[in-house]
């Protein structure tokens, strides 16, 4: 029998492998907006998280979204995000 692999994704926050369905998924929308997607089903360029605020914290500082999302996320944009993150973490 042949053992399936879960897929692997790398926090943009720590670059730690992990099964994706343990990490947060965030997706750019068409319109060039980044939320956070809970069901991991979005289509869009997306990016993973560690479901911790400091690897969230740490893909902000390094700028991580925004070379994984192509999307260029300003303070109050990363305020909503930190938002829908947290509420998400809470889920
Ligand atoms: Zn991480």
């Amino acid at each position: 029998m042949k053992v399936r692999k879960p897929p692997l994704r790398s926090c943009l926050g720590c670059g730690r492998e992990a099964d994706k369905r343990e990490l947060v998924r965030f997706v750019r929308t068409p319109d060039g907006e980044v939320h956070v997607d809970p069901t991991g089903k979005k289509n869009g360029r997306g990016g993973y998280v560690c479901a911790t605020s400091r690897c969230f914290e740490a893909a902000v500082r390094k700028k991580r979204f925004a070379a994984a999302l192509h999307a260029n996320l300003q303070e109050d944009d990363v305020e909503r995000l930190r938002e829908e993150f947290e509420q998400t973490l809470r889920q």
